[in-house]
């Protein structure tokens, strides 16, 4: 099965402790089907302006990603500038600039309409239900979000909740978004808002995977050494989670959704072992495998 991949297609400038890049590849819809094509066919909906360099488009051909519904407009691509401070856990924007985004109101390709996994990529919440829209009978949509949506478009987030199968977002986002301080009263609330799942995902402290009142997975994070850019980690995540349910391609259930938690997790630990999307362009399916089995074995404790 494919994946429909919609949000940002971005020129990142990043400052971390120890470095700074700029004008690099970014946005979530880049990181999301990046990690998604490593396990299903993608079809991703963006846009950039004509100074976004090819490259990173013969990256996403690479990747065998559809470029059908990407569209490349007079204007300038869409820039988002963030620093991090010395924890990488702590970003502040520098600044953002929409550029072609503004007036971005894709109308999908007829041979997307019917792609049954979707993943609305962090994006303002219209776009992402401009895009829902138009997917007829999608058999499971991931929505993922940001501080900001929760702030400048609450009520058009929240009336998405009702349309979504599964919503991923931070703590802070969670907590935020329902005024609860446990996450997991937060994570009722939301399901009550409407997704059967949510993912809140806690940084450096991996992830936790909500469904009906028994159903909890606690997904570990990597104990990663070296991190050298965090960004798109989410994105990476929700990505690969995506692709995964589509690669398996059975009806969607827990468990079926505590890999795929799993392979998004491991996905991310690599994303931020470089800048911007370098490490996911080198990454092998056997790096993927030997990292979810050492997964595998953090998670388990009841063993000699
Ligand atoms: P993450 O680190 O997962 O939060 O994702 C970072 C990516 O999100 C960067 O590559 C940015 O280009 C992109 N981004 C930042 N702000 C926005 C926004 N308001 N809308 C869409 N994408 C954004």
């Amino acid at each position: 099965m494919s994946v429909l991949v919609v949000g940002s297609i971005a020129l990142d400038d990043i400052k971390t402790p120890l470095e700074e890049h700029s004008e690099m590849l970014g946005g979530s819809a880049s990181y999301g089907c990046v990690a998604a094509s490593f396990f299903s066919p993608v079809n991703l909906v963006g846009i950039v302006g004509e100074d976004f360099p090819s490259e990173h488009v013969e990256l996403f051909k690479r990747r065998n990603v559809d470029l059908t519904g990407l569209k490349i407009a007079p204007g300038k691509t869409f820039r988002w500038s963030g620093e991090y401070m010395w924890d990488l856990n702590t970003r502040e924007t520098r600044s953002v600039a929409l550029n072609v985004f503004e007036h971005f109101t894709p109308t999908l390709p007829a041979k997307y309409e019917e792609t049954p996994i979707v993943l609305l990529a962090n994006i303002a919440p219209d776009l992402q239900h401009h895009v829902l829209d138009q997917v007829r009978l999608p058999r499971f949509v991931i929505a993922d979000t940001m501080d900001l949506w929760i702030s400048i478009a609450r009520q058009r987030l929240v009336e998405l909740l009702a349309r979504i199968h599964l919503l991923i977002l931070n703590d802070g986002e969670a907590r935020q978004l329902t005024g609860e301080t446990s996450l997991i009263k937060a994570a009722r609330k939301l399901r009550e808002m409407g997704p059967a799942y949510v993912a809140v995902k806690k940084g450096e402290h991996g992830c936790l995977l909500f469904g009906s009142d028994n159903q909890f997975f606690s997904c570990p994070a990597y104990p990663l050494e070296d991190i050298h850019d965090p960004t798109g980690a989410g994105d990476t995540f929700a990505g690969g989670l995506a692709g995964y349910l589509a690669k398996d391609g059975a009806e969607v259930n827990f468990s079926m959704l505590r890999r795929g938690v799993v392979h998004g997790s491991v996905l991310a630990s690599y994303c931020v072992e470089a800048f911007s999307l370098e490490r996911l362009k080198t990454l092998t399916h056997d790096q993927i495998a030997g990292r979810y089995e050492i997964f595998r074995r953090l998670s388990q404790f009841d063993v000699d």
